[in-house]
């Protein structure tokens, strides 16, 4: 049996994994699951002695069958070579007593850098494997991260354009200036008045539009997703929980078979949920904890079956993980549902519809894969200091809150893996005001260098160089402008 995608709405959608990575998200307003957990049988400790790029290729071709290994090598080597500052792209560090997964020595610095850097190349096969001649229309909704990641990635690639929503006050400075500094041809990115939420939840509208479809199609254009709901971007992400554990077994720090934990600082639920893959083809992992900010939806969710958006917004230092509607949680509630499709789509639609739904105890009983819990604004701030003031090691807020939350989870026999989203430098005020108080003091350059300090690793050029860049994106439109943005960028007659 071959492994195709169908829609967790609509099992009768089916198309093969090129196709669900071209469209991203399906047409019926649902998200592309694989028809099949494939079968595989890891072998940890021959894994240990290859490369980042070797596992890559073994992963990506359980999940993408349609490609060839070749064509997945030419993409592999592609995304992961010089852009990323570290030879082993993803490294494990050991500190006191846990690990931290570094996914963040990309190009922007964040772990969206893992897949967004081959999600580019992954698409342009696609196109070719379908025989697609149309430009390809990425429209994506940032909560911060994404925006410059995906634009990074697509910036000058043939036939495509990217078009990035950014929450006006919803992303921290340096990743403002690193969207509006992005440079090429074919990429466009605006704030918007509103929220993550607000800006997704529009994107979302713009991809069922039917008038807005065949506009695309007469001008032989077609949209396509670089969030976490396109599984171009999810199955790369899996690569990295079976890399660190094979890291471990090198190391001998465990042995192989035994198993670990996960902390994974979560707002779309794309992150863990390719850990919750990464379990399912056999790696031994015990439980993803999954961890939240002040915006703790999540955590109320897996603590009691209720998930509510209806609820205050908060603005916080981890704002990559400042979101009420976690897209990914309906690929979870479909497994949830044992793979019902009507399920599913009776849950998003009263998501929808009242901004809240509610699992059964039987669904309920089915989270044992996970632990949930959140870090309050001040808890993440001891948390950069302590790990500091105790190992020497700075982290960033998204990172301080899957440490909080991990120290958290009482069971704590089993090493524990924590995702470590993205570099201190990239949030230079909150990890200083952690430190030593000085956040509000500390500004541009000033805060790099004082930052540097502390972290004891030289500033990245990536941030450095922001500096003197030129600004090249100053629009700022409402959500309900998003309709007329996009086809006036695209030129849509
Ligand atoms: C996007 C992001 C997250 C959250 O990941 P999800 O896949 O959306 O759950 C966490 N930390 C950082 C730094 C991010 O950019």
């Amino acid at each position: 049996m071959t492994l195709f995608y169908k829609s967790t709405r609509d099992s009768e959608n089916v198309v093969s994994a090129s196709q669900a990575i071209l469209q991203g998200l399906a047409v019926d307003g649902g998200l592309y699951v694989p028809t099949e957990i494939p079968e595989t049988d890891l072998d940890f400790k021959h894994l240990a002695n290859q490369s980042y790029q070797e596992i890559a290729a073994l992963i990506m071709q359980l999940f993408l069958p349609d490609f060839t290994q070749e064509e997945l090598y030419e993409c592999i080597n592609k995304a992961y070579d010089q852009k990323f500052d570290n030879q082993e792209i993803t490294p494990l560090v050991k500190v006191g007593d846990q690990y931290y997964l570094e996914l963040f020595h990309g190009p922007t610095l964040a772990f969206k850098d893992i897949a967004l850097s081959i999600l580019p190349h992954l698409m342009k096969k696609a196109a070719q494997k379908n025989n697609m001649a149309k430009e390809i229309v990425i429209l994506t909704a940032t909560s911060g991260d994404t925006g410059k990641s995906a634009m990074e990635g697509f910036a000058d690639v043939k036939n495509t354009r990217i078009i990035v929503f950014y929450p006006e006050s919803g992303v921290s400075p340096i990743q403002k200036k690193q969207m509006i500094t992005q440079k090429g041809e074919n990429t466009f990115v605006t704030a918007i008045k509103g929220n993550f939420d607000d800006a997704q939840r529009k994107v979302k509208e713009l991809f069922n539009d039917e008038n807005l479809r065949s506009k695309m199609a007469d001008n032989n254009k077609v949209f396509s997703s670089a969030n976490s709901i396109n599984i171009g971007r999810l199955v790369p992400q899996i690569v990295y929980y079976v890399y660190a554990y094979t890291r471990l077994v090198k190391s001998g720090q465990i042995e192989s078979g035994e198993e670990v934990n996960f902390s994974v600082p979560t707002g779309n639920f794309g992150d863990i949920l390719a850990g919750f893959y990464a379990k399912k083809i056999g790696l031994p992992i015990r439980r993803l904890i999954c961890a939240s900010n002040q915006n703790n939806v999540l955590t109320e969710f897996f603590q009691t079956g209720n998930y509510d958006r209806n609820r205050p917004f908060y603005v916080t230092s981890s704002p990559s993980m400042d979101i009420l509607v976690s897209s990914n949680l309906e690929r979870l509630l479909f497994y949830l549902t044992k793979e019902d499709t009507v399920k599913t789509k009776q849950l998003m639609d009263d998501l929808n519809k009242r901004g809240n739904y509610k699992i059964t105890a039987e669904m309920k009983s089915a989270l044992s894969d996970f632990f949930a819990d959140f870090a309050s604004e001040k808890e993440t701030e001891q948390t950069i200091r302590e790990v500091y003031e105790k190992e020497n090691y700075v982290i960033d807020p998204h990172t301080a809150v899957a440490t909080c939350v991990a120290n958290k989870y009482e069971e704590k026999m089993l090493p524990t893996i924590i995702l470590s989203t993205a570099s201190p430098y990239k949030f230079p005020q909150a990890v200083l005001q952690a430190i030593n108080n000085e956040g509000e003091k500390a500004e541009g350059i000033a805060a790099l260098n004082k930052l540097e300090t502390f972290a004891e690793i030289p500033v990245p050029a990536a941030i450095e160089e922001l500096e003197n860049a030129e600004i090249k994106h100053n629009d700022k439109i409402s959500a309900e402008e998003m309709t007329h943005y996009v086809e006036k960028v695209l030129n849509l007659k």
